[in-house]
């Protein structure tokens, strides 16, 4: 019934999952809410938002992804959008980070449930990572839901992507305001407005946006600034 569920919410939004991501995504829904009992994963935890806040939310930026990228899902928390991104795309490469260890708990075990492989599980905050000469311009794709202002976003995200990789911001409604306030930071960090996608999630009135930034420029070096100074001050 419920697998029922989840199948009519991806005719409706054009995804196709074969039994074996089918499966995985039910099992990430069982260990998201036995977990949830233990430490606080996540606020959602009613079967039905999941299907659609968590699974279907994260799935549709695929649309926009490659397959076999290398791509980082910055603040991944529970690991949305992360995980859904890595059982769509079985070859990608993911590394999730996160600054709050116990959620990597979670993930680490989530992971070997699911048999998942190419992925990195990495504890710490995303200023450090993007100054570390492993991670910086490294990726194909660095993505980010509900983590950050725009502008202080950016300064997590662009450093992360190689010339020509693409950053994508999810965002609720009102993110113009968001974007015309971050517009000199995206152009400092190298970054340039490619695409801004609306979207609507099954049975939600919001209206959500999916902001894809592409890499046009090397970020300079001094960018990320050191922890908390791109939250605290944002580049303006
Ligand atoms: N992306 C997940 C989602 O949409 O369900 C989690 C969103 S939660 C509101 C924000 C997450 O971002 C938290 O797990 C927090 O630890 C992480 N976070 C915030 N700032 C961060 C930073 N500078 N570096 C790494 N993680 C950060």
């Amino acid at each position: 019934m419920e697998n029922n569920y989840f199948n009519n919410l991806l005719k409706d939004v054009n995804i196709e999952l074969n039994n074996k991501q089918l499966k995985q995504f039910e099992e990430v829904k069982l260990e998201l809410i036995e977990w949830n009992k233990k430490i606080n994963l996540t606020r959602i935890t009613d079967d039905k938002d999941i299907y659609i806040k968590h699974f279907i939310d994260s799935l549709l930026p695929c649309k926009y992804i490659k397959e076999n990228s290398k791509i980082i899902d910055v603040g991944t928390g529970a690991g949305f959008p992360g995980i859904p991104i890595k059982i769509f795309f079985e070859n990608c490469e993911m590394t999730l980070l996160d600054s709050i260890n116990k959620k990597l708990v979670y993930l680490n075990d989530i992971a070997k449930k699911l048999e998942l492989k190419k992925i990195n599980i990495i504890h710490g905050r995303a200023e450090d990572f993007g100054q570390n000469k492993e991670y910086r311009e490294k990726f194909d794709i660095a993505i980010s839901r509900a983590v950050a202002n725009m502008g202080t976003l950016v300064e997590y995200l662009i450093p992360f992507v190689k010339k020509n990789g693409i950053i994508i911001c999810m965002k609720g409604p009102n993110v113009l305001e968001e974007i015309e306030e971050s517009k000199s930071a995206i152009d400092i960090l190298g970054g340039k407005i490619e695409e801004i996608i609306k979207y609507k999630l099954p049975s939600i009135e919001i209206e959500y946006n999916l902001v894809i930034i592409r890499k046009v420029k090397t970020t300079p070096s001094k960018y990320p600034r050191k922890a908390g100074t791109p939250s605290e001050k944002p580049l303006k």
